[in-house]
């Protein structure tokens, strides 16, 4: 079936064609223009709750959550009157405010983080944390795997996840030689290659990043061998060699549990990272992330020491109080009901699939997990190349016939599927009816 085949996309189309004249590609953010997967980009009017309306006025369950901030589901009551709150008390000053002070006392409250500096994205957080840790190494040369995604900045572009791997670009235009031969891409979960790397560059390589438990090429869980987790190998491994551990938790952070990846590997294995990066849930749908880490090391930053770093919006005082109301809601009450819906939604897309002979595998880690259309007989994915190897017109098809019964998926094979404390029954069982119609067509493409 053609893509758009079963919803009313009139007036999403228009204003796609309107934003395509003035913004390139007519997004502003590639993923959401729906390339991967063909036909129009739906115009979201409002949300609420699990739900997302367009501007044609078809309704969706949404398994996107603003790719991973909206943990309490959208326009939650109390995030919004916290917001309204702040707003009407003025919506920056320039200044240090309690709200800031607040937040990243939560965020210390969760984590391992001794201290936090608050910036306003994802990337922002990754590309401090790297000039971080290059200061105080005094080395220049970064290790990261393929398939991760840290952001669009320019040392962490090579070898990408998320949109960099829906687009297939190998990196990207614009990034200097210079700074692409100072990153080491290896293949996740390898640790011969980090073992490698590490004996060959291992005085000049000034920190290992890796996604906390990559979510940007689906859900590729970090692996043990005998007992070790690879995030513990990692920090090990860099240590040994006097290089710090990034663990980036923008995605899994206050996600993937109440302590992010870090509650699931690090917290029972008795490691800490030497720096972390926050975003997307720590910012309640607003923009505010963060890095932090050990106290000697973040005392290399401005003002304090001499690597520079600032924002004229970080810390913004309703980013602040949107994030704030969102940690304090996000209760252990609240990942018990996402394992759950996780649980239930992965379960039942996988039966259904099998049900109509689809090859897949679905890969949970924490309250994340996604659906991976591999081969006959692959049992798990554990890199990118793994990632790669899927049938993403098998893909393709199952997006459309969801979208077209009201369910909105990520627009990639290549995505974790989101789910909140707002998805109620309701919502659960729009999906699974859902499922089986779906699997029938990624059965036929
Ligand atoms: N790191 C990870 C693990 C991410 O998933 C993302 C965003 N998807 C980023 C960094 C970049 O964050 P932002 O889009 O806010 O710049």
């Amino acid at each position: 079936t053609a893509p758009d085949s079963g919803s009313r996309v009139e007036a999403s189309a228009a204003l796609f064609e309107r934003a395509r004249a003035v913004t390139p590609g007519g997004v502003n953010s590639p993923v959401r223009a729906f390339s991967a997967v063909g036909g129009t980009p739906r115009f979201i009017e409002r949300a609420e709750g699990a739900w997302l309306h367009d501007a044609d006025g078809n309704a969706y369950v949404d398994l996107v959550c603003s790719w991973g901030p909206m943990l309490l589901g959208h326009s939650h009551p109390e995030v919004t009157a916290a917001v309204q709150a702040a707003v009407s008390r003025g919506t920056s000053y320039g200044t240090p405010t309690r709200a800031e002070v607040e937040l990243v006392e939560e965020i210390v409250g969760r984590t391992p983080a001794e201290r936090v500096r608050l910036v306003s994205s994802g990337t922002e957080a990754t590309m401090s944390a790297i000039r971080l840790a290059r200061g105080f190494t005094g080395r220049d040369l970064v290790v990261k795997f393929a398939g991760c995604y840290h952001g669009h900045v320019d040392a962490l572009l090579a070898a990408a996840g998320s949109g960099v791997a829906t687009h297939a670009v190998p990196g990207s235009p614009g990034v200097p030689e210079a700074v692409a031969a100072a990153t080491l891409v290896l293949p996740y979960n390898d640790r011969a290659a980090v073992e490698a790397a590490f004996a060959e560059h291992g005085d000049r390589i000034a920190c290992v990043i890796t996604e906390a438990a990559p979510g940007n090429m689906g859900v590729v869980p970090p692996a043990y061998v005998d007992g070790q987790g690879f995030n513990a190998f990692l920090s090990a491994t860099a240590r040994a060699h006097g290089a710090l551990f990034v663990s980036d938790e923008v995605m899994t952070g206050f996600r993937a549990s109440r302590q992010g990846q870090w509650g699931l590997d690090g917290a029972q294995e008795g490691w800490v990272p030497d720096l972390m990066t926050f975003g997307k849930v720590m910012g309640g749908g607003f923009p505010a992330a963060a890095f932090g880490g050990r106290a000697d090391v973040m005392a290399l930053l401005s003002p304090d020491g001499p690597v520079y770093q600032a924002g004229t919006l970080s810390g913004n005082p309703v980013a602040c109080a949107a994030g704030l109301t969102t940690l304090r809601l996000a209760t252990d009450d609240v990942y018990s009901h996402l394992d759950r819906t996780a649980t239930t939604l992965a379960d039942a897309a996988s039966e259904a699939l099998a049900a109509a002979g689809v090859p897949h595998l679905v890969q949970r880690n924490g309250t994340m997990f996604s659906l991976f259309f591999t081969d006959e007989g692959v049992t798990e994915v554990v890199d990118f190349a793994g990632a790669q190897a899927q049938a993403q017109h098998r893909f393709r098809a199952f997006f459309h016939a969801m979208l077209d019964q009201g369910v909105y998926l990520p627009p990639s094979a290549f995505e974790a599927w989101f789910v909140s404390a707002a998805h109620d029954e309701r919502a659960v069982e729009h999906v699974l009816a859902a499922l089986p119609a779906a699997a029938r067509a990624a059965a036929a493409a």
